[in-house]
């Protein structure tokens, strides 16, 4: 999670490692920090506000001066939101700074081990054995240093870091956890993501497992954990400072909602041709995809939902078992799966700690992984036998709204694609969900045109302290969904259930003026959720519900009905989520959440 930024070139470091700050700090905000050298002198400041109160204090940096430096955003793990423990952290002698994304599963090993060589440790973070372990190690050659260090390291981390003897240099090592090194005209650059250096480069190079950066002014060169030197390729990152920037809006949640449309027509578009699902280059062979006996898909949070709707649309159209798994579960429950599975893995930033760790579980055991991932060069990208992009763009909101809807359409198309391959149900409907998936981009543009009866109805319901969605099939997937994000970013309350299932339970929690949320576009059921809706009602609880335009009947069970523009049923969890997204979205506006920023979120749960 975190965000790192680093510097070394001719301009100042403080400005660009704020700026870059600011980019990441949807990565985590529990506190932020900056150390630059100047003139062999080491100076560090650090907040535990916002980056906004570290721009303050040092003036845009104008206080901090030095032509190199890291810098980073806190997600804590180990020790709390504190001054002591915001990075950057020094070596006992002051001399090096470094800044840490990830965790050090054998810190208490090491703390011990230097604490009885005399170390003094005055944070409770895991990161600052690393800061001790580098002094010990640095017997003039910095580069051995960080070999041997890392080398006694286990876990997750990405680490930047400076010496005040080696003032030129910037070093970066990785393990598990992202970094990449920028190449620009005036420097170069190390951060945790392309957000936080977009602004100065393009020209990237993809950091992976055991490696090492060196940086200067003048270029960066690689190592493998060894030491020994090793070509790295350049790539050219092809999204625009704009992409990450609000671009007016109040929010990057609501920019993200509003490029839906768009982020699905560049993800579906270029994978249809003369009517039918193409992917290009898969290794997957046709053969093989024509012989998958079962599915496995196995993602976290909203992902795991999008899982669970191609569950639905899986068994009905491949007639194959689909399993869908949490994939913290997954990895620690001796799973089986085999070279007859295909696994699915998904996550936007393609770093997801307990998604990764799936797919190698997945990978050991024979089976074919295909990864459906929004962010290229991603660990997960790389460590999958194949990988599907989203076209989605750069997600900054904490909470997904175009990652998850470009998720669905990826496996919306590969569904198509295998059921066409296996032949495992009728032409026709195939044809039909390949030119409904066409309309996608226009139905969602045509609901979000009509946000402001959204917005109308959060303010009807913003005082309620607890939510109930409710849905079967594919709308019980969608109302995981819906019941996530408005717990996410408006912390209120929320459950969401198979409509079918309240009976057994939960009912007992309906009481008059409740609000239950009633998914209605699986139409194959409404006279069920119908039912549903009465039982909820004749205990006093308000509903909200979502029907296709032309439906009429359920104007006699709902208080309130949010119309959608007719699609497929199989895929309508693509347009349900829409006014699900922006009603989360305004009633946490209505209670003046910070929408960007949940309290105790990060985006790129980089962490176990
Ligand atoms: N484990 C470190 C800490 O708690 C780094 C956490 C992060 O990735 O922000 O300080």
């Amino acid at each position: 999670m975190c965000g790192i930024v680093g510097f070394v070139g001719e301009s100042q470091a403080s400005p660009i490692l704020l700026d870059g700050l600011e980019r990441l700090e949807y990565r985590g905000y529990d506190s932020a920090g900056i150390a630059v050298i100047n003139d062999g002198v080491m100076q560090v400041e650090k907040t535990v506000e916002r980056i906004k109160s570290l721009i303050d204090e040092t003036q845009n940096g104008a206080t901090v001066k030095g032509n190199i430096g890291i810098g980073h955003t806190r997600w804590a793990t180990h020790g709390a939101p504190s001054h002591a423990n915001a990075h950057p952290h020094l070596s006992g002698n002051g001399k090096i700074a470094i800044v840490h994304n990830g965790i050090i599963e054998n810190y208490l090993d090491l703390k011990n081990e230097l604490i009885a060589e005399g170390v003094k440790f005055v944070s409770e973070t895991d990161t600052e054995v690393v800061a001790h372990l580098l002094q010990k190690y640095y017997k003039g050659d910095m580069l051995d240093a960080v070999k041997n260090a890392a080398k006694r390291l286990e876990g997750s981390y990405a680490l930047a870091i400076i010496n005040t003897d080696t003032p030129d240099t910037l070093y970066a090592v990785r393990h598990f956890s992202p970094l990449i090194v920028g190449l620009g005209k005036d420097g170069n650059y190390v951060g945790s993501d392309v957000a936080a250096i977009i602004k100065h480069t393009k020209d990237v190079v993809y950091i992976d497992d055991g490696e090492i950066a060196v940086l200067t002014k003048d270029g960066a060169k690689f190592y493998d954990g060894d030491g020994n030197q090793i070509e790295k390729p350049v790539s050219v990152v092809d999204w625009s400072i704009n992409a990450a920037e609000k671009g007016g809006y109040d929010h990057f949640m609501l920019k993200e909602i509003m490029e839906e449309p768009e982020a699905l027509r560049k993800t579906i578009e270029p994978r249809i041709k003369n009517g039918e699902v193409y992917f290009e280059g898969l290794k997957l062979t046709k053969e093989k995809v024509k012989n998958i006996k079962r599915i496995v898909i196995t993602a976290c949070g909203s992902a795991y939902h999008t899982g669970i709707v191609a569950k639905y649309m899986f068994e009905e159209i491949l007639r194959i078992p689909v399993e869908v798994d949490l994939a913290s579960e997954f990895r620690y429950r001796n799973p089986i799966v085999n070279s007859e599975d295909l696994v699915i893995i998904i996550s936007q930033s393609g770093e997801t700690a307990d998604t990764l760790a799936a797919l190698k579980e997945a990978k050991a055991r024979g089976a074919h992984v295909l990864s459906i991932v929004n962010v290229v060069g991603s660990s997960i990208a790389k460590a999958s036998d194949d990988v599907i992009y989203t076209w989605a763009g750069p997600e900054i909101a904490v909470a997904t709204t175009k990652g998850y809807t470009t998720q669905l359409a990826v496996l919306y198309l590969f569904g198509i694609y295998a059921a066409t391959l296996k032949e495992s149900c009728d032409k026709a409907l195939i044809d039909e969900l390949i030119s409904e998936l066409s309309t996608l981009n226009k139905k969602i543009e045509k609901i979000l045109e009509n946000k402001e009866e959204i917005a109308r109805l959060s303010k009807k319901f913003c005082t309620d302290d607890s939510v109930f969605f409710i849905g079967r099939n594919i709308d019980f997937a969608v109302s995981l969904e819906g019941s996530l994000k408005l717990k996410e970013i408006s912390y209120i309350h929320s459950e969401a259930y198979a409509s079918g299932e309240l009976k057994h339970g939960t009912i007992s929690l309906i009481e008059p003026g409740r609000l239950v949320v009633a998914l209605n576009c699986y139409e194959a059921l409404s006279e069920k959720i119908y039912s549903n809706i009465k039982e909820v009602t004749a205990r006093g609880a308000q509903v909200m519900a979502t029907a296709f335009e032309g439906n009429e009947e359920i104007k006699k069970y709902a208080d309130e009905i949010f119309y959608l523009p007719r699609i497929h049923p199989l895929l309508c969890a693509a347009v349900e989520i829409i006014p699900l997204q922006l009603f989360a979205y305004y009633m946490a506006l209505n209670k003046g959440c910070d929408i960007d920023k949940p309290r105790n979120l990060a985006k790129s749960v980089t962490v176990e």
